[in-house]
């Protein structure tokens, strides 16, 4: 029996529905018992009908699974259900978002080539380019985030790639996608823009002109802090090339994973919005604080990417970052007096999470970039989770009211 027709039932009007409705409902493809819910198929390999089918599946010349480092049905209808919410032709699923950074790197990058990345972007990110990437005489430069005028100054002819994250991390500027993609293509290269932060929910790059959109799944898109996964998405001809890179290399997405992540998809929309508005909430009161001397939110007027914001992203986010009196001391003091707010890195979780950047995550720069950049002592990150936004507010004003 064939259940094409029931497919076809569900799947076949779904173009032009609204990013919710893919979010629930796009990329499933039903077996033969007719299941609601999307099934999870732990399967490494598949069986063949006879020698002749077998030859034509490893041949290419017939579709259909061989083994699951190339695909796998659970793995397939996560990457179709989120190459619907991007807008993108092609998505290929990955064992992590730094796997999909690097596979999109190997794919796209020769040696000799150049790389311009934008000078605040993940830490594993800058170390991959750093130690393994210039290992195979490619060349990196950094460019502020804000200044497409340095990003052109930057551009050589072997430059193949510019590399982002918008919102920047933990500062929360802003990127002009747009102008960067334009800088990019006039020089022949593709612009990468690691959209972890915004989610297909907040923002779509490719529709300002981005090449690749690459994903930390690990993130938001779980929401729950459970699995490890990523994803690169394009137009086929990018990701083919990317597809063939974790065949061969290996760190593709495991089907539980996948599931999981699923299950993540169908409320990103809700837990986003959600996100968005506790974080707003607290950058107003954050703002009105006495103990508070700046707030990095992009959602609030004073911030100087405000504009940009508006017009890029349908919301802002769940990440801020504020800086408080008594430099690292009243930091650590606000971190000390949570009782309930996670002392973690983590960031995309239904729990809140606070973080101290200039002795975590950005330890390794120098104290005089950390100052250049915004990244002081009294810096504090909040990765606000969805919790009772009243709640998170008690358990910052604790350290906060009594900073000396
Ligand atoms: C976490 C993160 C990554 C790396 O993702 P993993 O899933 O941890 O490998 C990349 N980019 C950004 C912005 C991240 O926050």
């Amino acid at each position: 029996m064939d259940f094409s027709e029931f497919n076809d039932r569900y799947q076949s009007d779904l173009t032009d529905c609204a990013l919710e409705t893919l979010a629930v409902r796009a990329g499933q493809v039903r077996t033969l018992e007719a299941e609601h819910s999307e099934p999870m198929f732990l399967s490494s390999s598949y069986v063949f009908n006879s020698a002749a089918e077998a030859e034509a599946r490893f041949s290419g010349e017939a579709k259909g699974n061989v083994y699951s480092r190339y695909t796998n049905p659970t793995v397939r209808t996560f990457e179709d259900r989120l190459a619907a919410m991007e807008g993108a032709e092609a998505c290929v699923a990955t064992a992590s978002g730094m796997a999909a950074i690097y596979a999109t790197c190997l794919a796209h990058l020769e040696a000799g080539d150049h790389l311009i990345c934008s000078s605040s972007v993940f830490g594993s990110t800058v170390k991959l380019f750093e130690a393994y990437l210039r290992k195979f005489n490619i060349e990196v430069d950094y460019a502020d985030l804000l200044d497409p005028a340095d990003w052109q100054s930057k551009i050589k002819s072997n430059t193949r790639i510019l590399y982002l994250e918008s919102p920047s991390n933990p500062l929360n500027d802003i990127a002009d996608i747009q102008a960067l993609a334009d800088i990019a293509h006039k020089a022949g290269a593709l612009l990468v823009v690691d959209n972890c932060f915004c989610t297909p929910v907040l923002q779509q790059p490719l529709r300002f002109g981005a090449d690749i959109v690459v994903h930390s799944a690990t993130k938001y898109i779980d929401g729950q802090g459970r699995c490890l996964g990523g994803a690169a998405l394009g137009s086929q001809e990018l990701i083919e090339p990317i597809i063939g890179v974790l065949r061969t290399a290996g760190p593709t997405m495991s089907p539980f994973n996948a599931w999981v992540f699923l299950k993540g998809l169908e409320t990103l929309h809700l837990r986003m919005r959600a996100h968005c508005d506790n974080a707003l909430y607290l950058a107003r009161w954050l703002e009105q604080h006495p103990k508070v001397t700046n707030v990095n939110y992009c959602g609030l007027e004073s911030h100087p990417s405000h504009t940009l914001a508006k017009l890029q992203q349908s919301h802002f986010g769940g990440v801020l970052s504020f800086e408080v009196m008594g430099g690292k001391q009243g930091a650590w003091h606000v971190i000390d007096n949570t009782r309930m707010i996670s002392i973690t890195a983590n960031l995309g979780d239904a729990k809140t999470t606070i973080t101290h950047p200039a002795t975590t995550t950005h330890s390794r720069l120098t104290e005089e970039v950390r100052n250049k950049t915004g990244i002081t002592q009294g810096l504090l990150r909040v990765a606000v989770g969805l919790e009772n936004v009243e709640d998170i507010k008690r358990d910052l004003a604790r350290g906060l009211d009594t900073i000396n």
